[in-house]
């Protein structure tokens, strides 16, 4: 899997970025990586961009992708996709669309929040983890 920004995992006064991390009475179903307002982002995975999708439910404003790739889905937000990619196989590692600056819509924004990318595993296949021998011999 590729780094989306190439950055290191967020850690802010409003919240950390790792997968697991405490969100109050949920976990952080992701990973944040740091990126740069309007930097490019990478595909993660080599798949097909099926949808562009909503960051949040009360605004258009902030974007992300779900990606199909052979083994897994994941999705990315905080990611203005460039639309001519929704519904096509993209490659990992190239650029698919632009970070955006998602500390523009905190409700309580502290000093210090780093914009990033939330990259999430929807769906795994199990033959890939079955069938994956590294995984067994732990
Ligand atoms: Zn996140």
């Amino acid at each position: 899997m590729t780094n989306p920004t190439g950055g290191e995992i967020r850690k802010d006064l409003s919240g950390d970025g790792r997968y697991g991390a405490s969100r109050g009475h949920r976990k952080h179903l992701g990973t944040d990586y740091v990126g740069s307002p309007g930097q490019p982002a990478r595909q993660p995975i080599s798949g097909k961009i099926i949808r562009s999708i909503r960051a949040y439910n009360d605004t258009a404003e902030y974007r992300g992708v779900e990606i199909v790739g052979k083994h897994m889905t994941v999705k990315m937000l905080y990611v203005d996709p460039y639309a001519e990619l929704i519904g096509k196989h993209v490659d990992e590692g190239d650029f698919i669309g632009t970070v955006q600056d998602v500390t523009l819509h905190y409700k309580n924004p502290q000093p210090g929040d780093q914009p990033h990318v939330h990259l999430e595993v929807v769906s795994i296949d199990p033959e890939y983890l079955i069938f994956n021998k590294a995984f067994l011999e732990d």
